[in-house]
């Protein structure tokens, strides 16, 4: 017989996985459901790239690549980023990585960089891992409350700066609300973190989902990386090409944290999948801009119906919006999901993406129809 109590570490029990799993039953139990609770896109991965990963399978690329990526795969990226952030990566202070998922790069950063009673600060709400890279470390996430337009501006970063704050953690399009930060907003985001010492971490997972009205001069998604190099760039395959499956992200940024991270990638994930990275180095040739179009256009519906019965801070980017529970329901987000199951539709309590429990997230990475039974249902209940 175990004692559990007695094995297990202190840190599991600062790891509160439940809100999360509790969606996923409930979504198991119900019979052909709305599910607008997937953090994924609908879409399935380009053809060409799935003929590329069986190829690589088949012509026995099977073994581990280099911990800091395959090396065609490197070279693409590295055009890939000279293009899009325009960081010169003939400099030896920049450097860049593949990682096992833009998770892999999180917990790689936070395993290079935090100390047990360093601070990190966090955007609330926040995508789940983000908190919990304070238990994997023993270090403290302070959140940056963001409520209600959910903008991570530097004025609301910079009275929570501590001298234990190691990195600022931005995610723009973010996960849970859609939001995307302007240009000047990553200047200045950018400009406190350099005079503060501390590390940007700019988390890019949905960069290619960024509609039309907040990309920038270039049509891109906004990003502090042109603002410097002094930061740490994290984006993803996964949700790009519908790939999440395989695991696969990349991180770039000064050439002594991207060492130290490798570091840890070495004695840990190793490498990120061989056959996901063979898969994937001509993906940026891929034109992915019929689905953004149609994520745009689903997005605009869940504005055209939620916005006239609830508080809706616009979503311009990902695949999520945030609508309010209004109060006048007088239900909290856990509340008011549960009974929209009667409804067969699951979306997620705010509370699992925040320390408030007053909003929901909704995913409208799925078909047309689905989405719109599923807003229709939610606009009734919250009118
Ligand atoms: N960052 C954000 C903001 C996310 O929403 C997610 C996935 N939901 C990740 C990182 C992790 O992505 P990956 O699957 O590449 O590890």
């Amino acid at each position: 017989m175990f004692d559990e109590g007695q094995l297990l570490s202190q840190r599991t029990g600062q790891i509160d996985a439940s809100g999360i799993r509790r969606a996923f039953q409930l979504g198991a139990q119900l019979e052909n459901p709305i599910n607008l609770s997937i953090g994924q896109p609908h879409f399935p991965v380009p053809e060409e790239i799935k003929a590329a990963a069986i190829e690589a399978i088949k012509s026995d690329a099977n073994g581990y690549t280099l911990t800091r990526g395959h090396s065609t795969l490197l070279s693409s990226i590295q055009s890939f980023l000279t293009e899009d952030i325009e960081w010169d990566f003939e400099d030896e202070n920049i450097d860049f990585m593949v990682t096992s998922g833009t998770s892999g790069a999180l917990v790689l950063a936070a395993w290079a960089l935090l100390d047990p009673g360093d601070e990190f600060i966090i955007p609330d709400p926040h995508f789940v891992v983000y908190p919990a890279l304070g238990a994997m470390t023993g270090a403290k996430p302070v959140c940056c409350d963001t409520y209600p337009d959910f903008r991570m501006t530097a004025e609301r970063v910079e009275p929570l700066l501590t001298p234990r704050t190691k990195f600022v953690i931005i995610n723009s399009p973010g996960n849970p609300t859609g939001i995307v930060l302007t240009d000047d907003e990553m200047r200045d985001l950018a400009t406190l973190c350099r005079e503060r010492g501390v590390v940007l971490l700019s988390d890019e997972i949905y960069d290619l989902f960024t509609y039309s009205a907040a990309r920038d001069s270039r049509g891109r998604s906004p990003t502090p990386a042109h603002h410097g190099s002094d930061m740490l760039i994290v984006r993803g395959f996964g949700k790009n090409y519908g790939c999440t499956g395989w695991r696969l992200g990349f991180a770039a940024g000064p050439t002594w944290l991207i060492h130290e991270m490798a570091k840890f990638q070495q004695y840990s994930f190793v490498c990120a999948p061989s056959m996901a990275q063979h898969a994937v180095m001509s993906a940026h040739d891929v034109d992915m801009s019929p689905w953004v179009k149609a994520y745009e256009g689903k997005r605009d519906r869940v504005v055209e119906l939620l916005s006239p019965v609830t508080d809706l801070a616009i979503p311009e980017g990902a695949f999520y919006a945030f609508p309010a529970i209004p109060s006048s329901l007088g239900m909290t987000g856990t509340e008011f999901t549960e009974s929209l199951l009667a409804h067969n539709v699951i979306a997620i309590p705010g509370g699992v993406f925040s320390n408030r429990d007053t909003h929901m997230r909704i995913s409208y990475a799925t078909d047309d129809e689905a989405l719109e039974e599923g807003l229709q249902a939610i606009a009734k209940a919250m009118a």
